[in-house]
C-alpha cells in the first residue's frame, strides 16, 4: 500500500508552471496587445546588439491562462540564450519554448510600431 502511494506520487508532474489569467494581465502597464489578446508587451528596450522583449503570452492548452515570457533578440532574429519562459515545455525540453518564439515574432510583426516604444537598454560591458 505504501509503495503504490509512493509510485503514484512519483508519476505525477513535479512541475507546476506559473499562470496568469487575462484579468491580471490586463492590470499590467502592457504598452502593446494583439488583435486577439494572446500576446500582451510590457516592454521593449533596444541597444546595438539588439531587442530586449518581456511579455505575456496565452497558453494554448489553457485558454485565458498565460505564461510570463522574456526574449532578446539579436539583430538576425536569433533568441539569444534561449529567452524566458515558465511553462512545461521550457522547463522539461530545453529552449527556447513556442511562447518565445511567439513572443518574438509578434515583435518582428509590429516591429516598427513597437521600435518606436522601445527604450534604451544598456550595451552590455565586454
Ligand atoms: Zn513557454
Amino acid at each position: 500500500m505504501l509503495n503504490a502511494d509512493a509510485k503514484s506520487r512519483e508519476l505525477k508532474p513535479s512541475y507546476a508552471p506559473d499562470l496568469y489569467t487575462r484579468q491580471e494581465v490586463s492590470e499590467f502597464n502592457w504598452i502593446f496587445k494583439n488583435r486577439k489578446e494572446g500576446v500582451y508587451i510590457l516592454a521593449v528596450n533596444k541597444n546595438s546588439s539588439g531587442t530586449y522583449v518581456k511579455g505575456f503570452v496565452e497558453s494554448e492548452s489553457r485558454k485565458g491562462m498565460y505564461h510570463y515570457v522574456v526574449a532578446f533578440i539579436g539583430q538576425r532574429r536569433e533568441i539569444v540564450g534561449g529567452g524566458f519562459c515558465e511553462c512545461e515545455s521550457r522547463h522539461y525540453y530545453g529552449k527556447p519554448c513556442k511562447h518565445v518564439l511567439s513572443l518574438r515574432n509578434m515583435y518582428e510583426k509590429h516591429k516598427e510600431e513597437l521600435d518606436r516604444l522601445a527604450a534604451p537598454y544598456p550595451e552590455l560591458r565586454r
